[in-house]
């Protein structure tokens, strides 16, 4: 099962949220303030997408 966290962005501070997907073992962060957005492995904690502004955070749902 999926759950969102409320985390404070490690960006600008604001209020973000933490998309745990348990499905395919990934830890999405992402804020609305700054489009701060980190995709990392929910197992080894690896980074595994990551970027700033500008691109749909659509693009990263869970792909496996
Ligand atoms: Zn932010």
């Amino acid at each position: 099962m999926n759950y969102v966290e409320n985390i404070r962005c490690p960006n600008c501070g604001s209020y973000g949220e933490r998309h745990h997907l348990l499905d395919c073992n990934l830890v999405r962060t992402q804020c609305p303030e700054c489009d701060y957005l980190m995709v990392t492995c929910g197992v080894t904690g690896k980074v595994v997408e990551a970027y700033a502004p500008g691109l749909s955070l659509e693009h990263f749902i869970c792909r496996v």
